[in-house]
């Protein structure tokens, strides 16, 4: 029975609702409703303590003709100057902005205070009640009741501090009414009781519903910053806690970081296994996330799958990292989702303020560019921002919204190299290669935009219009000479590409045997799904395709049973050290030998030297491309060379 008072009393000091027969109360939640009933007594003290001080007063000028004068005054003065001493000390404390959380030994010392207050008007029946003239008792029973009501409403929203403060005052009446035993006073005795039951049951229901109202408000709240998928804190919720680490930056200097994470499968989930998949994969990584951060610390979702986490309270740098590595090493395992195992990885981008930034702005722009520099590395790479990712960032976004509008301008154009056929020394096709003539930049390489085309989506129309020019290009040149077109995983992607080529051939009216397709073997197993219906259908249509950068890939054989290439392009990097290293000329003489016996044709990239056409005319390649034949030149620059006794003279056995 004790234990369960004790426990009872120890839940009414929490701010527990369990203790008015709500739902139990977590920590956090309990110390926010203590701030919010301490913060609405405060705004009532300065009043009650002037009315305290002013009572006293009164009392002590009632029992001024009473023999207990002395005793009456100095306890007058002692209420009254606790009383202003209360009140200035919380008009102080209401000035510093309201907390969010109070402590129990807070509401413990604020309890505390009511008792004492409240024992001091407690003695007042008990010494002074009795030799007061009956003005005098009028004044004391008027005063006490007075305090009994006015405790009840300062306190509606704490029980127990209500308590603290109205019971010794009770029992005060209860000594001194009792002692007489005339039958009024016994009547004023039983009223007291029943006004003070309705008291404490109102300041009781109050309470409750008072703190009932706390809850409701702190879980809007938490709605509003909560990821309704992860439940973690969402971007409202991250921002909040970043400007909080800013504004403590600023008042006393203390260092944080800020981890920005990018998942680097997300979108491929997504597309391959459907939005549901997509979602499980996210509620997973979330939880895994979640067991990589020091306790008080929370990492948000910001975005489909972006997360980022600040680290408060820096001591070094490392320690940033250390975390980084975690969230890295959590998608060591795979996940497994609706039965399948799936893969996952992220990068991370790290900045520190306030070496990076001390702006919400700055930092985050930063943390971008990190992670922007990590991706560009590879999977479950982590970044710190140096200052020149920032540079390099800005000139992407530059270079980038310059494209969208290059193809307006007119600014793409097309150059072409030659294959060279050794048995025949004939040009037999051209490569047709992607220039961007910027107006300021000058000519941008493929290697540069290209990938941001593909990034931004840009490459579909930007492929379009290759394949169209190329075609309608070759439609000039004599019959039995190909173009070939490099192409990126990316337009695979998109389901018209089929339509577009077939267009592009019928636009042009040439047959499609002069159009070649390049793709390299990294699209076949390419994020973006396999190239191969499209490719298969395109070979039926007459297409040919064409293995390009050969052997920079895993396991380049096996690609060659998919799908029935006509031609292999040796990457140029075996053909620039095949003279000096005498692997790559094995692996040149060997992936010759092995297209012979499949049927398949090779096309040998980057010939820059007279004695490396000559090796691979020994080890009978069929064809050869590079800067020794000829650069890529412009269209006007193929007439000539298509000019066959000059090439004839020139690279003849
Ligand atoms: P690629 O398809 O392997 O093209 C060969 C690249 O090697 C070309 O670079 C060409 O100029 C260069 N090259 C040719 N002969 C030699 C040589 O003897 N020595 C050296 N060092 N290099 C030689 P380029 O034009 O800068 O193109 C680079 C890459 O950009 C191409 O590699 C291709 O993958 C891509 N690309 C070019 N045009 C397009 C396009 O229209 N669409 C797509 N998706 N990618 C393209
Ligand atoms: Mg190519
Ligand atoms: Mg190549």
């Amino acid at each position: 029975m004790r234990t369960q008072t004790t426990s009872y009393v120890a839940r009414l000091f929490a701010g527990d609702l369990s203790a008015f027969g709500g739902p139990a109360t977590d920590e956090a939640v309990a110390g926010h409703i203590r701030a919010e009933q301490m913060s609405m007594v405060l705004g009532y003290s300065v009043g009650i303590m002037l009315a305290n001080a002013c009572n006293a007063i009164v009392l002590a000028i009632a029992l001024w003709q009473s023999p207990d004068r002395i005793a009456a005054l100095i306890w007058a003065a002692a209420v009254a100057s606790a009383a202003i001493a209360f009140g200035l000390q919380s008009r102080a404390a209401r000035r510093i902005t309201k907390p969010q959380f109070v402590s129990r030994r807070a509401m413990h010392r604020l309890v505390r205070n009511a008792f004492v207050l409240g024992t001091a008007w407690g003695i007042v029946p008990v010494a002074f009640f009795d030799n007061a003239s009956t003005g005098g008792q009028l004044v004391i029973t008027c005063l006490c009741s007075g305090m009994l009501a006015g405790g009840a409403l300062a306190f509606a929203t704490i029980p127990i501090a209500a308590i603290a403060f109205t019971a010794p005052i009770f029992v005060g009446i209860a000594i001194c009414l009792g002692r007489n035993g005339d039958l009024a006073f016994l009547l004023i005795a039983f009223l007291v009781v029943v006004y003070g039951s309705v008291l404490i049951r109102g300041v009781f229901v109050n309470s409750f519903s008072f703190a009932r109202r706390v809850m409701r408000q702190i879980e809007a709240e938490r709605t509003v910053r909560l990821d309704p998928l992860t439940h973690l804190p969402n971007r409202v919720a991250f921002n909040e806690t970043l400007e909080a680490a800013l504004k403590r930056l600023a008042l006393s200097g203390e260092e944080f970081a800020v981890l920005l994470l990018d998942l680097d499968r997300f979108k491929e989930v997504n597309d391959k296994f459907g939005h549901p998949a997509g979602d499980e994969f996210l509620v997973q990584v979330a939880s895994r996330l979640r067991r990589c951060t020091r306790a008080a610390e929370h990492v948000a979702r910001i975005g489909g799958d972006e997360f980022a986490l600040v680290m408060a309270n820096l001591a070094r740098p490392e320690d940033a990292l250390e975390i980084a590595e975690r969230f890295v090493a959590a998608f060591t395992e795979p996940f497994r989702i609706e039965g399948r195992q799936i893969g996952g990885a992220t990068s991370v981008g790290i900045v520190l303020a306030p070496r990076d930034g001390t702006t919400p702005l700055d930092v985050m722009k930063n943390a971008d560019a990190a992670l922007y520099r990590a991706k560009k590395v590879g999977p479950g790479t982590i970044r710190f921002f140096d200052a020149s990712d920032d540079r390099v960032s800005r000139d992407r976004k530059a270079l980038q919204s310059d494209l969208e509008g290059a193809i307006a301008r007119d600014e793409l154009l097309l150059v072409f190299q030659p294959f060279l056929d050794l048995d025949q020394s004939r040009i037999t096709g051209f490569e047709a290669l992607l220039r961007w003539q910027h107006p300021e930049r000058g000519l941008v390489p493929p290697s540069e935009f290209i990938p941001i085309a593909e990034e931004t989506g840009l490459i579909h129309e930007i492929g379009e219009w290759v394949v169209r020019r190329a075609c309608a290009t070759v439609a000039e040149w004599p019959d039995e000479i190909r173009v070939a077109v490099n192409f990126s995983a990316a337009q695979f992607h998109n389901a018209g590409i089929l339509q577009i080529i077939v267009q592009a051939l019928a636009d042009a009216k040439i047959a499609p045997h002069r159009l070649e397709i390049e793709i390299t073997e990294s699209m076949l197993l390419s994020k973006y799904g396999s190239a191969e219906p499209v490719l298969n259908a395109l070979l039926q249509l007459g297409v040919t395709v064409a293995l390009d950068d050969f052997g920079t890939g895993f396991s380049s054989l096996t690609y060659l049973r998919k799908l029935p290439f006509s031609r292999i392009k040796i990457d140029q990097s075996f053909i620039r050290d095949m003279l000096v290293q005498p692997d790559c000329a094995a692996i040149v003489k060997s992936v010759i030998s092995l297209a012979r016996d499949l049927r398949i044709a090779v096309v040998a990239e980057g010939v820059e030297t007279a004695d490396q056409l000559d090796y691979l005319r020994q080890i009978s390649c069929d064809e050869v491309q590079g800067y020794l034949i000829s650069r890529p030149v412009s269209v006007d620059g193929v007439l000539a060379l298509l000019d066959r006794k000059k090439l004839r003279a020139t690279f003849a056995a």
